[in-house]
């Protein structure tokens, strides 16, 4: 008997453990939750309501392929290989099949797990699933992990053109098992647990299930890509594909992307316009940072990748942390972006790197207090991308951004949400002002009285001092 193990690829389609456990006999599927071990991953409320949402379309899934579901609550992963291995004894279970999830805390689970079955004559196979090409695969002239991401780029670009990474087919129903699978009746708790204090809007803003991915990516490669270049940076016009929760979750698989990116050109890698071009780019940004979690694992574990960066003396400052994860810091864009975040657990790539600069730089405050704010409240929450996100923001990253090339938020805010509308929208007390006033109320008028904060910063000052402790190191 078969086992597959799913994780973090909740769904059916093109999805390669799934794919080799059907071909290697008869299965059953496994799925642990662990909303203890979540919680000391900072996994926010809004990602695991999303998830045990989407676990309840799978197991429906499951049923249509008669593929019996376990669902067992184990709290924490270092009691995960022992139940496991238990399950094997009980069920007969000769092989667990699942996709390598790329942490450091996963990948010694499943390193124990391996042993322990080993002993007993059974495997664990892990298959790469979460990325276009396995990690550690990428590799230099000297064989070495690529630091530089136009360097990277360019090696899967050429791998590209020898061959698009393919889907998997579709697999069959297999014949019934006959046999009784209780589920863990406290999963039903912990969705009543999540789900509960949060509104049917969030919810409905991030429907699940696979189908609802397949056609956002669709729709997004249908009328939405050809203007990504051009669209893409400005947060109030809704271009971006909002696809990465589904990613994150694997609610949909990176292959998916890559393949209905290439549909025009039948699957062949020829790049037809920039907006096509910037949004594979996009992806491999993603891929990107999923292979240095992997080669460079002290990045999870709260290290700045540049080892100097550890010496900077980050102001401790809990006022302005509490006003910036509010949206209370006097900048408009700033507040705009985190109230979002807030509202719906997501925020817009050029306002998630306007905030973290703002934090980092003008505030000083630490990028792993950011990013931790960040991960407790995204719905698409991801370990490799938010932490090269904001050490990418912070200048203590991986082809980070130079220290001194600071981001004004003022600026940004007059160039990419130029008529206000998007501040409007998340900062209501400043509806009212027109499309220059609005990205800086108090400008020049000392007078002025609103129902909002003055700015926490000034950021001129703020600026060189950032400047100035990079400088020092
Ligand atoms: P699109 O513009 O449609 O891009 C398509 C996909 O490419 C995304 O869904 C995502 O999977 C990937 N992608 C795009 N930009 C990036 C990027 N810069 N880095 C890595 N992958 C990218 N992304 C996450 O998925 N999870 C996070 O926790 C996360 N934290 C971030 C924190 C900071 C400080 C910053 C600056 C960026 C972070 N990002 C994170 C990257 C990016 O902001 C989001 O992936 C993007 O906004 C998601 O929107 P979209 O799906 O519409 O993206």
């Amino acid at each position: 008997m078969q086992l597959i193990w799913f994780r973090q690829d909740l769904r059916i389609q093109d999805h390669t453990a799934l794919w080799h456990a059907t071909q290697a006999g008869s299965c059953i599927a496994l799925i642990i939750i662990s909303p203890e071990q979540w919680a000391l991953h900072n996994d926010a409320a809004v990602k695991i309501d999303f998830y045990l949402r989407q676990l309840q379309v799978f197991k429906t899934q499951l049923q249509a392929l008669n593929i019996p579901l376990i669902i067992r609550h184990i709290p924490f992963w270092k009691d995960i290989p022992q139940s496991i291995f238990q399950l094997t004894q009980q069920f007969n279970i000769n092989c667990i099949h699942a996709n390598i999830e790329l942490g450091v805390n996963e990948l010694k689970r499943d390193a124990q797990l391996q042993k322990l079955l080993e002993k007993d004559n059974k495997s664990l196979e892990l298959y790469h699933d979460r990325t276009l090409f396995p990690v550690g695969s990428i590799r230099n002239k000297s064989n070495l992990p690529y630091q530089v991401f136009g360097a990277f780029k360019k090696n899967c670009y050429e791998r590209m053109n020898v061959s698009l990474p393919l889907c998997y087919p579709q697999i069959e129903a297999q014949p019934d098992l006959e046999c009784d699978f209780l589920e863990d009746e406290s999963v039903c708790t912990f969705t009543e647990l999540y789900s509960d204090h949060l509104s049917i809007e969030l919810q409905n803003l991030w429907p699940v299930s696979e189908e609802y991915a397949l056609t956002l990516l669709d729709n997004f490669i249908h009328d939405k890509v050809i203007h990504y270049e051009k669209e893409r940076n400005f947060p109030r016009l809704d271009s971006t594909s909002q696809l990465s929760p589904y990613l994150n979750l694997g609610i949909i698989s990176i292959r998916q992307c890559i393949q209905a990116l290439f549909r025009r050109q039948h699957g062949q890698f020829s790049i037809e316009h920039l907006g096509q071009q910037t949004w594979l780019d996009e992806l491999l940004w993603r891929e990107f940072y999923q292979h240095i979690l992997f080669d460079f694992p002290q990045v999870s574990k709260h290290q700045p990748f540049k080892a100097d960066t550890q010496k900077i003396q980050w102001r401790n400052a809990p006022k302005d942390l509490a006003a910036w994860q509010q949206g209370q810091t006097g900048i408009p864009i700033v507040d705009a972006g985190m109230r979002q975040l807030l509202a719906t657990g997501w925020m817009h790539n050029r306002i998630r790197m306007i905030t973290a600069m703002f934090l980092t730089k003008n505030l000083l405050i630490d990028w792993r207090l950011g990013e931790q704010w960040f991960m407790q409240h995204l719905i698409d929450g991801d370990l490799a991308a938010n932490n090269g996100g904001w050490q990418w923001c912070a200048s203590t990253g991986t082809d980070s951004v130079p220290y001194f090339r600071i981001f004004n938020p003022l600026s940004q805010s007059q160039k990419f949400d130029m008529h206000g509308d998007y501040i409007r929208q998340w900062v209501p007390e400043l509806a009212h002002l027109d499309a220059k006033a609005i990205h800086e109320p108090y400008a020049k008028k000392l007078n002025l009285v609103l129902n909002y904060p003055r700015p926490i910063a000034d950021l001129k000052q703020t600026r060189i001092r950032a400047i100035e402790a990079f400088r020092n190191l």
